[in-house]
């Protein structure tokens, strides 16, 4: 039961942070028109009332002090406060004096998944039909694209959970691979204990002991990056055992003779030599996952932010293909969805190479379409792009020469940071649009005050593929736009205005629902009106009369003859392996109170009592060697920069390993360390595994 407040108004909507969307009530306050608290939405299905530290919060920063109200025009290296009409002007003049300079592909735009599907939809519309650029890529590149990769190649469909999150609890195994959930998916445990109360086992397979890894049956504390090893040790033992469903795997999957020549080798003794997990874990863990009778195999950035991000993913969704797992109740595959649309944003074009409907804008037929649908020539439509960290190798080489960021913090986010501020101090002309001075703000030349998540409607697609509605809790402080405006109003400057002819992001919704249409995810049958009457609507779904699809491939795959396609994998090592120069591992990662880059939650007073700066984290035994102290100094070295920060010793992590998280920018930013390699296929920057060598501060 919620509490209804005297003088309030409860608005029902969803957190603006990770992919769970957990679904609350805005309190807000009818006399001032202030948010002032919220209340957990006990009715909604899939977090049942809980919340997590940062969702209680989230609406502190919505009347927040810090907010930018007004356009920021710099001048002389200082921000000064400008009308919408001078801000427009300077980019209207930027813009279109690089394009006639450069070419069109001197500008570019760098998106996000926070933002609802609508304006996600708009940014590749923006880019691609309005700037007419190739150069368009998104935060998600950094966050979702490994998985996407992977469950393409395997199961022709990228939708990151095949089954509804609710069956969680019938379920009898999950095997947990690279994802700390009790900390960056909170309300998502609720339903692993209650399985866990009816007998179900938990397998994680982590370099730390994190909150989620204590609570599991098998802890497989394996070495950073040598996660391609141990699944395929686990598909060797699925194989060996005989915990192979032969009849699913023969009807419904492709290559199994030569992923099962290509495992052969790994036996528990190879898998123990290279990922350091002992051979009885190992042994242990493939017989409790082979011998459930209904399994999740689950994972997130551990194992996706890797060079070898795509084949971890293809591997270990083959231990639930071979158990015949994925297409039935309570079981299957799922990534940790990591941003607030995290799912939705990557499937509407805001990708280097993609276009609503994730389509391929390499597909002749798919820029047709599009092009009917945006009312464009198909010979406007650009060529594929290239990747959000490829984008500052581009500044480097001088053919981006102007930039607009949306929704995005990539002065925090992306690897190997030196050569992202080096590349935004480079630009000709930088626009942000943000609610905050983020890190990337500070860089621009002309700020764009943007609406909170709470002052604009709209859809998102959460975890399970579930298309929700995200309402308006009150309207746009100070003179913020939402992003959607802003883009209109950009479109009418450079005269395409045409395009951009909305009134309401129910206008969009139609608009991108037709353009989504007959894609891989579909969302045409979708309208507003069922997601309010159903609890929200599970992708695909071709027309209005068809139900949904809460559990995906249940008959066949969305490869072409409709069979998985079980990997071959070409081995290889990390990026960075440590060397007598480089002797340990660093990883990075996230803590339960911060929320990536931070913008937001290092501006709610309560998360940052709980956890005001970074650290170091690392082993006693460690420490020891290097003279190191718990809350003493130590300074960090990799190839590409250096960092002091404070040492927190704990047992919960291997030996030869350090953790820091990532939320802080500027000299506290631990990507100035991280590694650029990149994922050949999804072009996934690998943040989760780099050498580093240390002494004490
Ligand atoms: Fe829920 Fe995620 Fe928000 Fe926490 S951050 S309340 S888990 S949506």
């Amino acid at each position: 039961q919620n509490l209804q407040h005297e003088g309030e108004k409860l608005i029902s909507t969803h957190c603006c942070y990770c992919g769970m969307q957990c679904g609350m009530h805005i309190r807000l306050d009818e006399k001032t028109n202030k948010v002032v608290g919220v209340e957990p939405r006990y009715d909604w299905p899939v977090t049942l009332g809980k919340l997590c530290p940062k969702g209680v919060t989230a609406y502190q920063t919505i009347d927040h002090d810090e907010r930018i109200t007004k356009p920021l025009i710099k001048k002389n290296g200082q921000f000064v406060e400008a009308t919408w009409e001078e801000a427009l002007d300077l980019i209207e003049k930027n813009f279109k004096k690089l394009q006639k300079e450069h070419g069109k592909d001197a500008l570019s735009v760098f998106g996000g998944v926070s933002m609802t599907n609508e304006k996600c939809y708009l940014v590749g519309k923006y880019a691609r039909a309005v700037l007419g650029t190739r150069y368009v890529d998104y935060n998600g590149r950094f966050c979702m694209s490994s998985a996407a990769g992977g469950f393409m190649q395997t199961l022709g469909t990228d939708r990151g959970s095949t089954l509804p999150w609710p069956e969680l609890e019938h379920t009898d195994c999950f095997f947990m691979a690279g994802s700390n959930t009790a900390e960056c998916h909170p309300t998502s445990i609720q339903w692993l204990w209650k399985a866990r109360d009816k007998g179900a086992k938990m397998i994680v397979a982590d370099p730390r002991e994190t909150p989620t890894a204590r609570i599991a049956d098998v802890h497989l504390d394996l070495r950073p990056g040598t996660d391609d090893t141990l699944a395929s040790g686990m598909l060797h033992l699925l194989i060996k055992e005989g915990y192979v469903d032969e009849a699913y795997v023969n009807e419904r999957c492709n290559n199994y003779e030569e992923l099962k020549q290509a495992v052969e080798g790994f036996t528990p003794e190879f898998t123990s030599k290279i990922t350091g997990i002992a051979v009885e874990k190992i042994v242990k863990a493939a017989h409790i996952f082979g011998r459930s009778p209904r399994s999740v195999v689950m994972f997130a950035r551990g194992i996706e932010q890797q060079s070898k991000g795509v084949d971890n993913v293809r591997l270990y969704t083959s231990m639930a293909l071979l158990r015949g797992q994925i297409g039935k109740f309570a079981s299957g595959v799922a990534t940790f969805t990591g941003q607030a649309n995290g799912q939705g944003g990557r499937e509407h074009g805001q990708k280097a190479d993609a276009l609503p409907g994730y389509r391929k804008i390499s597909d002749p037929e798919a820029v047709k379409y599009v092009s009917s649908v945006w009312g464009i020539d198909p010979a406007e439509m650009p060529r594929a792009g290239v990747s959000a960290y490829e984008m500052f190798d581009e500044i480097e080489e001088g053919r981006i020469r102007g930039m607009h960021v949306m929704c995005s913090n990539p002065a925090v986010s992306a690897p190997n940071l030196q050569h992202i501020w080096n590349g935004f101090n480079k630009l000709d002309f930088l626009v942000v649009s943000d609610f905050f001075m983020s890190e990337t703000a500070e860089f621009a030349d002309v700020i764009l005050p943007v609406t909170s998540w709470a002052e604009d409607e709209g859809t998102t697609t959460n975890l399970e593929g579930r298309v929700i509605r995200i309402r308006k809790v009150k309207d746009p402080i100070g003179e913020s736009k939402t992003d959607w405006q802003i883009m209109k109003v950009i479109a009418e400057r450079m005269d395409k205005g045409h395009l951009f002819n909305y009134n309401n992001p129910r206008e969009i919704f139609d608009e991108f629902r037709l353009a989504s249409k007959g894609g891989k995810a579909d969302y045409y049958g979708i309208t507003y009106e069922r997601i309010d009457q159903e609890d929200g609507v599970f992708w695909p779904c071709p027309s209005e009369d068809h139900p949904g699809t809460p559990t995906m491939f249940k008959e066949k795959f969305g490869t072409p003859d409709g069979k998985a396609i079980l990997p071959i994998v070409n081995y290889r090592d990390s990026g960075e392996v440590p060397d007598e120069e480089y002797p340990l591992y660093l990883t990075t990662g996230r803590v339960v109170f911060h929320f990536l880059s931070g913008s937001q939650t290092r501006r709610t007073e309560f998360l940052m009592q709980q956890c005001p700066v970074p650290y170091a984290e690392m082993h006693p035994a460690l420490a020891s060697q290097y003279g190191l102290v718990n809350g003493g100094k130590v300074k960090l070295m990799t190839r590409r920069s250096e960092m002091e920060l404070e040492v927190r010793l704990t047992k919960a992590i291997r030996e030869d390993t350090v953790f820091v998280p990532y939320h802080w920018g500027k000299e506290l930013a631990v990507n100035v360390l991280t590694n650029p390699a990149l994922d050949p296929v999804s072009r996934m920057p690998e943040f989760k595994v780099c050498s580093v060598k240390m002494k004490k501060a």
